[in-house]
């Protein structure tokens, strides 16, 4: 079983993916013809925004964090809540092809209402 999400594969007998909350699909095949888009941002709050409102649309995505080099990131990870040092990682929020045009719309809006630096 494959997501068509994320792509991650899972042993049979699961139905849906553990990352993206979406049904998974049988073969890998069938996962790689859904297209995805990718939204990015290093703004932690841009992200919460986002993904509260991409759940409020229903619409399916999935996050990450994404490492840039970094000497000790989980120390980074740690203490860039209260340190706030320049973002060492970016998020990544890949949602599909068809909902495309709506996440980047919402995006767009929650990018910016957040202030600037
Ligand atoms: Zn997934």
């Amino acid at each position: 079983m494959y997501c068509p999400l994320c792509k991650a594969e899972y042993r049979d007998g699961f139905t849906e993916c553990s990352d993206c909350h979406i049904a998974l699909v049988p073969t890998q095949e069938q996962a790689k013809q859904f297209r995805t888009g990718q939204l990015c941002t290093d703004d932690g709050a841009v992200l919460n925004a986002l993904l509260n409102s991409l759940a409020d649309e229903n619409i399916a995505f999935r996050s990450r964090e994404v490492l840039r080099s970094s000497p000790w990131p989980w120390l980074s990870f740690l203490f860039w809540r209260y340190a706030k040092p320049k973002p060492a990682s970016e998020f990544r929020v890949d949602v599909f092809e068809k909902d495309w045009p709506r996440a980047k719309e919402i995006f767009d809006r929650v990018a910016a209402a957040e202030p600037l630096d």
